[in-house]
């Protein structure tokens, strides 16, 4: 019974487009990099879609930090942070990342997670109690939605972006508690969170702010310290997350805030409490990370990300105007994640194909990781692509938009 239920539901995902695949990387994160399906012998692609936006994921510091960690810490962490897992790595890193968002949060402290999916069910969980209402931009990563249904506050979401339905939200709010919830670069979109004006509507209704900057730490704001720090707010009602296996290059997250609120995470939050501690090993090669990121080789990754962004987009609105029958768009991003929208979830993966027929390795998204009717490409740009590279994947293009019906 289980296995035909499963059959007949998979063959409705196949006719709508909606089947997933894995590949299997041969070798490490990379802009070339070798990579396997289905059996058939590796290929090397010129890829455009890993979240390594600064190119550290196989950069040899952080490899011998591991190593070095790993000599020195042992490989596991052996229980959970609060039984016995928690080791000085761990330790020495929340120091590090707490002196991170000082200059945007007064007296912050911060707590590691396993990763930025667990973090956030932490943070809503714990807050979100009964008391509370979540607030949540309509398009929020799927781990902040996730959090708030499991939360038993009341949740209210509001159209992307749309400052004016949260306010009214916010007034007519009777409970005591209110958390507004933000990606602060959309991860689908690129687009960045108005974060000025949601802290000053926090202040205005006496609510918090929560921003996930998986996408901007590391990468935006003086020395990549992120969001907070792009905009210069500083305020105590702000609730940072930041995820560490994109721009840092590792793996985990972490939560940083007034002392008070990372100490209720550490007695109440489930997700933080019942499962292990990451390997101390990458806890000691992130703060290496952080000492790249925030010193002259971040600043030089950085500069190099802005110029490879600037050339993509001028190219693809140069592409786009010269086939305007084809009805792609170019997302309004200034980021990292610059998204072809497509439309139909067939002929995104069609030009996923073409593309990979030609070596080239950019992910198609469709619902429900975005509204239907917007499939798109996911192009992510990292520090170590090359200008040649970004020339590579529009001629691609160009190609599959003559060959496109
Ligand atoms: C990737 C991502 C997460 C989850 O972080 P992981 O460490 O990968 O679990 C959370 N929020 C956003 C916006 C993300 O893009």
């Amino acid at each position: 019974m289980l296995i035909e239920h499963l059959n007949r539901q998979r063959l409705e995902r196949e006719a709508q487009g909606l089947q997933r695949q894995r590949r299997i990387a041969e070798s490490p994160c990379a802009p070339r990099q070798w990579v396997s399906q289905g059996g058939q012998p590796a290929r090397e692609l010129l890829a455009f879609c890993s979240n390594d936006y600064l190119g550290l994921a196989n950069h040899p510091a952080l490899v011998e930090a591991l190593a070095e960690g790993a000599r020195q810490f042992g490989a596991g962490s052996g229980a959970s942070h609060l039984i016995s897992g928690h080791s000085r790595a761990h330790a020495g890193l929340e120091d590090d990342l707490a002196a991170w968002l000082a200059p945007s949060i007064p007296n912050a402290a911060a707590l590691y997670f396993c990763t930025g999916y667990l973090a956030n069910l932490a943070l809503l969980t714990a807050l979100g109690d009964a008391s509370a209402t979540i607030f949540a931009d309509k398009l929020n990563h799927a781990s902040l939605i996730d959090g708030a249904l499991l939360a038993k506050a009341t949740m209210q979401r509001y159209a992307h972006r749309n400052l004016t339905v949260l306010a009214g939200q916010l007034e007519r709010c009777t409970t005591p508690i209110k958390l507004i919830v933000t990606d602060a670069v959309f991860s689908m979109d690129g687009d960045l969170a108005d974060l000025p004006a949601l802290l000053a509507l926090a202040e205005r209704f006496d609510a918090w702010l929560i921003v996930d900057d998986a996408h901007g730490f590391g990468v935006i704001g003086a020395q990549g310290r992120g969001s907070l720090s792009h905009f210069g707010l500083h305020s105590e009602r702000l609730i940072y997350m930041g995820t560490l296996g994109k721009a840092a290059g590792l793996g985990g997250a972490f939560v940083a805030a007034d002392p008070s609120i990372i100490d209720w995470l550490v007695q109440s939050a489930r997700p933080y409490i019942y499962t292990t501690a990451a390997p101390p090993a990458v806890a000691h090669a992130l703060r290496e990370s952080l000492r790249l990121i925030g010193g002259a080789e971040g600043d030089q990754r950085r500069a190099q990300l802005q110029q490879l962004i600037t050339q993509l987009r001028t190219q693809l609105f140069a592409l786009i105007a010269a086939h305007p029958t084809l009805g792609w768009r170019l997302a309004d991003s200034s980021t990292a994640i610059q998204p072809l929208i497509v439309g139909d979830n067939t002929a995104a993966l069609a030009l996923m194909a073409a593309l990979d027929a030609q070596g080239l390795w950019v992910p198609a998204i469709r619902p429900p990781t975005v509204p239907v009717g917007t499939a798109r490409l996911r192009i992510t740009l990292s520090a170590s692509h090359s200008a040649a590279d970004v020339q590579r994947l529009v001629d691609g293009l160009a190609c599959a938009a003559r060959e496109s019906p």
